[in-house]
């Protein structure tokens, strides 16, 4: 016998003398949001650039500490091969926009980032990457610029926020203009900023005062690669959070990038695109080490895109691959999400890219 009643809006299920009660379950247990979110990009890191890390490495690489996975789709508004722009705006934004555009929607709108909303919520706020600070992928998360060439005007946005830390190259499109007479060096300082160079010191050697907001930068154009002496992505990735987490009570949002993935493979050079994987594996390392020992940290890792449709031919051993390109350009491979920490439970199965965006603001709360 089965009978159905309402009780007060409660539906109960009677079944074989079992009584079941239907949205009477207990609230779920609150669950455990974080206070600070970092997100790491590994530009043009698709599977086999993971792999080829793994394999070069002994069968060891800190992506494996994570304990969830995903899978990303990373196509753009116009096009099914992602540029940077577009997918790192996918991520800063959760828009989709065309190729080349910065930190606006396809129709040229500038939209609202993560850090720009962790700003105005009180967070400190960072960028560090292997690259110049300008380029498409740090760009993204505070310019509103509809093209990624336009560097100086990109550097001069960087002005309208209150960034908290600025590790990367580029040095000349803020200090050596050529279209406009501004020196954004000196804006910087009179603003508060500590700013200093590769000139002045390495970063190993930079202490970083909490008392001020903080630019290092890397280099005058681009950083080296890795194999040419470039060493201090994973010295950012050690000093950029404990210098965040005293920036402000309320908690930080970081990105840091390993920019030159996507270089080496553009190049369809193995050995430099496996160095500069081992590299951002090191800063990915540092980074979890920080959020281990933290224990409020959202550490989420993934790519704009593949680069290069890589792949690990027939021939190849441990510590000794045989890597071949087909293309000098992006792929539409689905690329790896690695999340760790308080929220990364809203990181599984295929996701959309502008999903990083979502569900970076599902795990914080933020609505
Ligand atoms: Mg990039
Ligand atoms: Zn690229």
């Amino acid at each position: 016998m089965r009978i159905s009643v309402m009780l007060g809006g409660v539906a109960v299920l009677a079944l074989s003398g079992l009584v079941y009660y239907k949205g009477t379950a207990h609230p779920a247990p609150p669950r455990p949001r974080p206070k600070n979110v970092i997100l790491l990009i590994g530009d043009g890191m698709g599977l086999t650039q993971v792999s080829a890390g793994l394999y070069s490495n002994h069968d060891r690489l800190n992506v494996e500490r994570f304990p969830v996975t995903a899978m990303m789709k990373t196509h753009a508004a116009n096009a099914l091969i992602t540029d940077s722009a577009a997918g790192a705006t996918a991520f800063s934004c959760g828009c989709k926009t065309r190729n080349g555009y910065i930190g606006v929607s396809a129709n040229k709108k500038p939209c609202f980032t993560l850090l720009e909303e962790a700003e105005q919520r009180g967070l400190a706020t960072g960028l560090a990457a292997s690259c110049s600070i300008t380029h498409a992928t740090p760009a993204s998360f505070i310019a509103h610029v509809p093209d990624r060439a336009d560097m100086e005007q990109i550097a001069a946005d960087f002005l309208k926020t209150s960034v908290d830390l600025l590790i990367g190259g580029g040095q000349k499109y803020f200090e050596a203009r050529k279209s406009d007479a501004r020196d954004l060096r000196r804006e910087m300082e009179e603003k508060g900023y500590a700013v200093s160079s590769f000139k002045d010191k390495p970063l190993q050697e930079l202490n970083f005062d909490p008392a001020q907001p903080n630019v290092w930068f890397s280099a005058w154009e681009e950083p080296a690669s890795v194999l040419k002496g470039r060493d201090y992505l994973p010295v950012a990735a050690r000093k950029a959070p404990a210098f965040l987490a005293r920036r402000s009570d309320k908690g930080f949002f970081l990105m840091l990038e390993g920019s030159q993935i996507d270089w080496a493979c553009h190049g369809n050079k193995a050995p430099e695109a496996i160095a500069e994987m081992l590299d951002f594996d090191k800063a990915i390392g540092e980074i979890l080490d920080f959020a281990k020992q933290d224990g409020q940290t959202l550490v989420i890792v993934t790519a704009d895109h593949e680069t290069g449709g890589m792949s690990i031919q027939e021939g190849s051993a441990m510590d000794s691959l045989e890597i071949a390109f087909v293309t000098g350009y992006h792929t539409a491979a689905m690329v790896p999400v690695f999340a760790y920490g308080p929220g990364s439970e809203q990181f599984h199965g295929v996701m959309d890219n502008t999903e990083i965006y979502t569900r970076i603001r599902l795990a914080l709360d933020w609505h």
